[in-house]
């Protein structure tokens, strides 16, 4: 089983599904993904609202 997080769940025209066998492991790649791809600043991925969405928008497989 896999964690799966889906760029377009959050809101953003992008294809980008980040993946993860725990959520520390899909967390830092949708981190990544959202700074490099998007231009998210750490200050904007650590906002308790944030994490929370996407925290919503993390789905199992
Ligand atoms: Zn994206």
């Amino acid at each position: 089983m896999a964690l799966t997080l889906s760029c377009r769940d959050l809101g953003e025209d992008c294809h980008y599904v980040a993946r993860g066998e725990t959520e520390e492991e899909l967390m830092a790649d949708a981190d990544k993904h959202a700074k490099e791809a998007h231009g998210f600043t750490d200050e904007q991925l650590k906002d308790p609202e944030m994490r929370k969405q996407i925290k919503a928008a993390i789905k199992k497989e």
